[in-house]
Protein backbone atom coordinates (compact mmCIF):
# COMPACT_ATOMS: atom_id res chain seq x y z
CA UNK A 1 0.00 0.00 0.00
CA UNK A 2 1.36 3.40 -0.47
CA UNK A 3 0.92 5.80 1.68
CA UNK A 4 -0.74 9.07 1.02
CA UNK A 5 1.74 11.79 1.40
CA UNK A 6 2.01 15.63 0.57
CA UNK A 7 4.63 17.59 -1.17
CA UNK A 8 5.88 18.61 2.14
CA UNK A 9 6.95 14.80 3.31
CA UNK A 10 3.91 14.24 5.90
CA UNK A 11 1.82 11.37 5.80
CA UNK A 12 -1.96 11.34 6.65
CA UNK A 13 -2.65 8.27 8.94
CA UNK A 14 -5.26 10.32 10.66
CA UNK A 15 -8.76 11.41 9.71
CA UNK A 16 -11.26 13.41 11.68
CA UNK A 17 -14.68 12.86 10.66
CA UNK A 18 -18.01 15.17 11.53
CA UNK A 19 -21.00 13.10 11.67
CA UNK A 20 -23.44 15.52 12.24
CA UNK A 21 -23.53 18.98 11.89
CA UNK A 22 -26.39 19.55 14.63
CA UNK A 23 -25.26 20.26 18.59
CA UNK A 24 -27.26 20.90 21.71
CA UNK A 25 -24.88 22.83 23.35
CA UNK A 26 -24.27 26.85 23.00
CA UNK A 27 -21.00 27.23 23.86
CA UNK A 28 -19.72 30.73 23.49
CA UNK A 29 -16.83 30.12 21.62
CA UNK A 30 -18.69 28.24 18.82
CA UNK A 31 -22.57 28.47 18.85
CA UNK A 32 -23.56 31.11 21.07
CA UNK A 33 -26.81 31.27 19.58
CA UNK A 34 -27.13 27.26 19.47
CA UNK A 35 -27.25 25.20 16.38
CA UNK A 36 -29.25 26.67 13.60
CA UNK A 37 -30.57 24.08 11.57
CA UNK A 38 -30.78 25.98 7.55
CA UNK A 39 -34.54 24.23 5.63
CA UNK A 40 -33.37 22.18 2.67
CA UNK A 41 -29.76 21.46 4.25
CA UNK A 42 -28.19 18.11 3.02
CA UNK A 43 -28.15 15.46 5.34
CA UNK A 44 -25.42 13.86 7.02
CA UNK A 45 -23.77 11.13 5.73
CA UNK A 46 -25.49 8.04 5.86
CA UNK A 47 -23.68 4.82 7.37
CA UNK A 48 -23.24 3.17 4.13
CA UNK A 49 -21.58 6.21 2.23
CA UNK A 50 -19.34 6.33 5.41
CA UNK A 51 -18.56 2.93 5.31
CA UNK A 52 -17.13 3.44 1.49
CA UNK A 53 -15.31 6.39 2.34
CA UNK A 54 -13.62 4.83 5.55
CA UNK A 55 -12.68 2.16 2.89
CA UNK A 56 -11.09 4.18 0.54
CA UNK A 57 -9.06 6.09 3.31
CA UNK A 58 -7.93 2.75 5.06
CA UNK A 59 -6.66 1.80 1.32
CA UNK A 60 -4.33 4.49 1.42
CA UNK A 61 -3.27 4.69 5.07
CA UNK A 62 -5.81 5.45 7.41
CA UNK A 63 -4.87 3.98 10.43
CA UNK A 64 -6.59 6.55 13.22
CA UNK A 65 -9.99 7.75 13.30
CA UNK A 66 -12.04 10.36 15.19
CA UNK A 67 -15.67 10.63 14.71
CA UNK A 68 -16.69 14.41 15.85
CA UNK A 69 -19.44 17.09 14.82
CA UNK A 70 -21.61 19.20 16.00
CA UNK A 71 -22.01 16.81 18.58
CA UNK A 72 -21.56 13.13 17.51
CA UNK A 73 -23.33 11.27 20.34
CA UNK A 74 -27.21 12.94 18.73
CA UNK A 75 -26.96 11.12 16.00
CA UNK A 76 -28.91 7.90 16.77
CA UNK A 77 -26.68 5.09 14.54
CA UNK A 78 -23.62 6.36 16.89
CA UNK A 79 -22.94 2.57 17.94
CA UNK A 80 -23.82 0.79 14.62
CA UNK A 81 -21.19 3.78 12.72
CA UNK A 82 -18.42 3.08 15.38
CA UNK A 83 -19.20 -1.07 14.36
CA UNK A 84 -18.73 -0.82 11.25
CA UNK A 85 -15.16 1.21 11.72
CA UNK A 86 -14.19 -1.26 13.71
CA UNK A 87 -14.61 -3.75 10.79
CA UNK A 88 -12.24 -1.87 8.65
CA UNK A 89 -8.73 -3.52 8.53
CA UNK A 90 -6.33 -1.03 9.46
CA UNK A 91 -8.14 1.21 11.32
CA UNK A 92 -6.42 0.66 14.93
CA UNK A 93 -8.31 3.09 16.84
CA UNK A 94 -11.40 5.10 16.76
CA UNK A 95 -12.23 8.09 18.75
CA UNK A 96 -15.11 10.31 19.86
CA UNK A 97 -14.86 14.05 20.34
CA UNK A 98 -18.20 15.05 22.16
CA UNK A 99 -19.72 17.15 24.87
CA UNK A 100 -19.94 14.29 27.01
CA UNK A 101 -24.20 15.07 27.69
CA UNK A 102 -25.06 11.32 26.56
CA UNK A 103 -21.51 9.89 28.28
CA UNK A 104 -23.45 8.24 31.36
CA UNK A 105 -26.05 6.67 29.27
CA UNK A 106 -24.21 5.78 25.87
CA UNK A 107 -20.49 5.14 26.66
CA UNK A 108 -21.14 1.35 27.35
CA UNK A 109 -22.35 0.73 24.27
CA UNK A 110 -19.89 2.73 22.28
CA UNK A 111 -17.04 0.95 23.97
CA UNK A 112 -18.53 -2.50 23.70
CA UNK A 113 -19.40 -1.61 19.74
CA UNK A 114 -14.95 -0.47 19.79
CA UNK A 115 -14.66 2.94 20.68
CA UNK A 116 -11.16 3.02 21.97
CA UNK A 117 -10.27 6.56 22.59
CA UNK A 118 -12.41 9.11 23.96
CA UNK A 119 -12.42 13.09 24.53
CA UNK A 120 -14.61 14.98 26.21
CA UNK A 121 -14.96 18.76 26.23
CA UNK A 122 -14.68 20.23 29.83
CA UNK A 123 -14.26 23.99 29.55
CA UNK A 124 -14.04 24.54 33.05
CA UNK A 125 -14.76 22.75 37.05
CA UNK A 126 -16.58 25.08 38.27
CA UNK A 127 -19.82 24.43 37.76
CA UNK A 128 -22.11 28.07 37.45
CA UNK A 129 -19.32 28.51 34.90
CA UNK A 130 -19.52 26.16 32.64
CA UNK A 131 -23.31 26.88 32.37
CA UNK A 132 -22.06 30.02 31.62
CA UNK A 133 -20.30 29.24 28.70
CA UNK A 134 -21.95 26.04 27.35
CA UNK A 135 -25.50 27.08 28.26
CA UNK A 136 -26.06 24.43 29.85
CA UNK A 137 -25.99 23.31 33.57
CA UNK A 138 -24.54 19.94 32.67
CA UNK A 139 -21.43 19.01 34.41
CA UNK A 140 -21.98 16.69 36.86
CA UNK A 141 -23.44 14.21 35.08
CA UNK A 142 -20.44 14.95 32.83
CA UNK A 143 -18.24 14.25 35.17
CA UNK A 144 -20.01 11.09 36.21
CA UNK A 145 -19.84 10.13 32.53
CA UNK A 146 -16.07 10.61 32.33
CA UNK A 147 -15.80 8.37 36.17
CA UNK A 148 -17.48 5.73 34.11
CA UNK A 149 -16.03 6.01 31.09
CA UNK A 150 -12.33 5.81 33.01
CA UNK A 151 -13.52 2.02 34.50
CA UNK A 152 -14.00 0.78 30.41
CA UNK A 153 -10.57 0.60 29.79
CA UNK A 154 -10.41 3.09 26.99
CA UNK A 155 -6.85 3.62 25.35
CA UNK A 156 -7.08 7.08 26.52
CA UNK A 157 -9.76 9.47 27.49
CA UNK A 158 -8.71 13.54 27.10
CA UNK A 159 -10.56 16.07 28.14
CA UNK A 160 -10.33 19.57 25.92
CA UNK A 161 -10.41 22.77 27.90
CA UNK A 162 -10.43 25.63 25.24
CA UNK A 163 -7.93 28.28 27.41
CA UNK A 164 -10.79 31.91 27.60
CA UNK A 165 -9.04 34.71 29.00
CA UNK A 166 -11.37 35.78 32.23
CA UNK A 167 -13.85 32.84 31.42
CA UNK A 168 -11.82 29.48 32.90
CA UNK A 169 -8.09 30.60 33.33
CA UNK A 170 -7.75 30.55 37.05
CA UNK A 171 -8.83 27.22 37.02
CA UNK A 172 -5.37 25.45 37.35
CA UNK A 173 -5.62 24.80 41.04
CA UNK A 174 -8.86 22.78 40.44
CA UNK A 175 -7.38 21.05 37.34
CA UNK A 176 -4.76 19.91 39.55
CA UNK A 177 -6.42 18.23 42.60
CA UNK A 178 -8.39 16.86 39.32
CA UNK A 179 -5.61 15.45 38.03
CA UNK A 180 -3.58 14.16 40.57
CA UNK A 181 -5.61 10.73 41.10
CA UNK A 182 -6.76 10.50 37.25
CA UNK A 183 -4.46 8.63 34.53
CA UNK A 184 -6.27 11.32 31.65
CA UNK A 185 -5.00 13.80 29.76
CA UNK A 186 -6.56 17.14 30.23
CA UNK A 187 -5.58 19.23 26.58
CA UNK A 188 -5.97 23.18 27.09
CA UNK A 189 -6.52 24.08 23.09
CA UNK A 190 -5.88 28.19 22.48
CA UNK A 191 -8.82 29.87 21.13
CA UNK A 192 -8.96 29.42 17.27
CA UNK A 193 -10.21 32.60 15.23
CA UNK A 194 -13.10 31.70 13.21
CA UNK A 195 -15.55 33.34 10.92
CA UNK A 196 -17.69 33.82 13.19
CA UNK A 197 -15.90 35.03 16.86
CA UNK A 198 -14.11 37.65 15.84
CA UNK A 199 -14.97 39.92 18.08
CA UNK A 200 -15.18 36.96 20.86
CA UNK A 201 -11.55 36.07 19.86
CA UNK A 202 -10.07 39.46 20.66
CA UNK A 203 -11.52 39.40 24.06
CA UNK A 204 -11.06 36.12 25.18
CA UNK A 205 -8.19 34.75 23.35
CA UNK A 206 -5.37 34.03 25.57
CA UNK A 207 -1.50 32.51 24.23
CA UNK A 208 -0.86 29.83 25.67
CA UNK A 209 2.83 30.67 26.06
CA UNK A 210 2.27 31.47 29.07
CA UNK A 211 0.53 28.70 30.58
CA UNK A 212 3.25 26.35 29.14
CA UNK A 213 5.78 28.41 31.07
CA UNK A 214 3.41 28.15 34.45
CA UNK A 215 3.70 24.55 34.10
CA UNK A 216 8.07 23.88 33.45
CA UNK A 217 8.16 26.24 36.78
CA UNK A 218 6.06 23.90 38.69
CA UNK A 219 8.04 21.12 37.30
CA UNK A 220 5.88 19.82 34.45
CA UNK A 221 8.41 18.06 32.18
CA UNK A 222 7.72 18.21 28.27
CA UNK A 223 7.41 14.52 26.90
CA UNK A 224 8.98 13.87 23.76
CA UNK A 225 6.90 13.55 20.75
CA UNK A 226 5.82 10.54 19.30
CA UNK A 227 5.82 10.09 15.67
CA UNK A 228 2.70 9.79 14.89
CA UNK A 229 1.31 12.26 17.63
CA UNK A 230 -1.04 15.47 16.90
CA UNK A 231 -0.09 18.99 17.20
CA UNK A 232 -0.37 18.62 21.45
CA UNK A 233 2.58 19.42 22.87
CA UNK A 234 2.23 16.96 26.13
CA UNK A 235 3.62 17.25 29.70
CA UNK A 236 4.08 14.76 32.55
CA UNK A 237 4.57 15.53 36.86
CA UNK A 238 5.92 12.70 38.78
CA UNK A 239 3.19 14.21 41.30
CA UNK A 240 0.12 13.39 39.13
CA UNK A 241 -1.66 10.47 37.52
CA UNK A 242 -2.61 12.62 34.84
CA UNK A 243 -1.01 14.44 32.29
CA UNK A 244 -1.46 17.96 30.57
CA UNK A 245 -1.09 18.92 26.84
CA UNK A 246 -1.31 22.05 24.98
CA UNK A 247 -2.27 22.99 21.46
CA UNK A 248 -1.53 26.19 19.95
CA UNK A 249 -2.22 26.68 16.46
CA UNK A 250 -0.36 30.02 16.74
CA UNK A 251 2.96 28.55 17.43
CA UNK A 252 5.32 28.32 14.76
CA UNK A 253 5.71 24.46 14.31
CA UNK A 254 1.92 23.63 14.53
CA UNK A 255 1.54 22.86 10.54
CA UNK A 256 4.67 21.39 10.66
CA UNK A 257 3.16 18.37 12.71
CA UNK A 258 0.16 17.96 10.92
CA UNK A 259 -1.24 14.44 10.49
CA UNK A 260 -4.76 14.68 9.78
CA UNK A 261 -7.84 15.26 7.34
CA UNK A 262 -10.61 16.21 7.34
CA UNK A 263 -14.46 15.04 5.80
CA UNK A 264 -17.49 17.10 6.86
CA UNK A 265 -20.73 15.42 7.66
CA UNK A 266 -21.42 16.16 4.33
CA UNK A 267 -18.65 14.26 2.62
CA UNK A 268 -16.52 17.46 2.03
CA UNK A 269 -12.93 16.77 2.20
CA UNK A 270 -10.75 19.12 4.12
CA UNK A 271 -7.39 19.61 3.81
CA UNK A 272 -6.77 22.21 6.61
CA UNK A 273 -8.77 23.22 9.34
CA UNK A 274 -8.41 26.49 8.17
CA UNK A 275 -8.22 26.23 4.23
CA UNK A 276 -10.28 27.64 1.42
CA UNK A 277 -11.53 24.54 -0.50
CA UNK A 278 -13.70 21.56 0.00
CA UNK A 279 -13.31 18.71 -2.03
CA UNK A 280 -16.53 17.13 -2.47
CA UNK A 281 -16.00 13.57 -2.34
CA UNK A 282 -20.25 12.00 -1.56
CA UNK A 283 -20.36 11.30 -5.34
CA UNK A 284 -17.84 9.14 -4.97
CA UNK A 285 -19.42 7.36 -2.41
CA UNK A 286 -22.29 6.18 -4.04
CA UNK A 287 -21.47 2.60 -4.98
CA UNK A 288 -18.81 0.27 -3.99
CA UNK A 289 -17.53 0.08 -7.65
CA UNK A 290 -16.46 4.43 -7.36
CA UNK A 291 -13.72 3.10 -4.97
CA UNK A 292 -10.91 3.20 -6.89
CA UNK A 293 -11.90 6.80 -8.05
CA UNK A 294 -12.15 7.89 -4.67
CA UNK A 295 -8.82 6.73 -3.86
CA UNK A 296 -7.48 8.44 -6.85
CA UNK A 297 -8.95 11.74 -5.51
CA UNK A 298 -7.66 11.51 -2.50
CA UNK A 299 -4.08 10.57 -3.90
CA UNK A 300 -4.53 13.95 -6.11
CA UNK A 301 -6.12 16.38 -3.81
CA UNK A 302 -2.78 15.45 -1.34
CA UNK A 303 -1.02 16.88 -3.68
CA UNK A 304 -2.60 20.15 -3.60
CA UNK A 305 -1.80 20.40 0.91
CA UNK A 306 -0.64 23.69 1.44
CA UNK A 307 2.11 24.35 3.87
CA UNK A 308 0.51 25.88 6.52
CA UNK A 309 -2.63 28.03 8.00
CA UNK A 310 -2.50 31.48 7.78
CA UNK A 311 -4.41 32.09 10.90
CA UNK A 312 -2.00 34.70 12.07
CA UNK A 313 -3.55 36.69 8.82
CA UNK A 314 -6.85 36.90 10.12
CA UNK A 315 -7.34 33.84 7.01
CA UNK A 316 -10.05 31.50 8.74
CA UNK A 317 -10.94 30.06 5.57
CA UNK A 318 -14.33 28.12 5.20
CA UNK A 319 -15.01 27.72 8.38
CA UNK A 320 -17.22 29.85 10.18
CA UNK A 321 -17.39 28.18 13.15
CA UNK A 322 -15.62 24.61 14.55
CA UNK A 323 -19.32 22.76 14.64
CA UNK A 324 -18.90 23.10 11.28
CA UNK A 325 -16.21 20.80 10.79
CA UNK A 326 -15.71 19.14 14.07
CA UNK A 327 -12.26 20.96 15.47
N1 LIG B 1 -19.34 18.91 20.16
C1 LIG B 1 -18.16 18.16 20.40
C2 LIG B 1 -17.35 18.76 21.51
O1 LIG B 1 -17.57 19.93 21.86
O2 LIG B 1 -16.48 18.06 22.02
C3 LIG B 1 -17.31 17.94 19.17
C4 LIG B 1 -17.15 19.10 18.23
S1 LIG B 1 -16.28 20.50 18.89
C5 LIG B 1 -16.26 21.60 17.51
C6 LIG B 1 -14.61 19.86 18.96
C7 LIG B 1 -13.66 20.64 19.84
O3 LIG B 1 -13.41 21.91 19.26
C8 LIG B 1 -14.17 20.91 21.26
O4 LIG B 1 -13.23 20.47 22.20
C9 LIG B 1 -14.31 22.41 21.30
O5 LIG B 1 -14.07 22.92 22.59
C10 LIG B 1 -13.29 22.85 20.30
N2 LIG B 1 -13.56 24.17 19.74
C11 LIG B 1 -14.70 24.63 19.18
N3 LIG B 1 -14.53 25.91 18.74
C12 LIG B 1 -13.26 26.25 19.03
C13 LIG B 1 -12.47 27.43 18.81
N4 LIG B 1 -12.96 28.49 18.21
N5 LIG B 1 -11.18 27.41 19.22
C14 LIG B 1 -10.65 26.32 19.83
N6 LIG B 1 -11.33 25.17 20.04
C15 LIG B 1 -12.62 25.14 19.66
FE1 LIG C 1 -21.37 22.13 20.29
FE2 LIG C 1 -18.91 21.24 20.54
FE3 LIG C 1 -19.38 23.62 19.37
FE4 LIG C 1 -19.75 23.33 22.01
S1 LIG C 1 -17.81 23.13 20.90
S2 LIG C 1 -21.18 24.30 20.58
S3 LIG C 1 -20.47 21.25 22.16
S4 LIG C 1 -19.96 21.66 18.60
Amino acid sequence: MTLLADRFGRTFPYLRLSVIEACNFRCTYCLPNGFQARPGRPEPLSREEIARLLHGFAAVGLRKLRLTGGEPSLRRDLPELIASAAAVGGIESIGLTTNGTLLDRRVTRWREAGLTNLNVSVDCLDRERFQTITGHDRLPEILRGIELARELGFKAIKLNAVLLRDLNDDQMPAWRDYLRERRVTLRFIELMQTGDNRAYFERHHLRADGLEQQLQDEGWRLLPRATDAGPAREYAHADFAGRIGVIAPYSKDFCAGCNRLRVTHTGDLRLCLFGNVGIPLRPLLQCDDDRPRLVSALRTQLGLKAIGHRLHEGETGLTPNLSTIGG
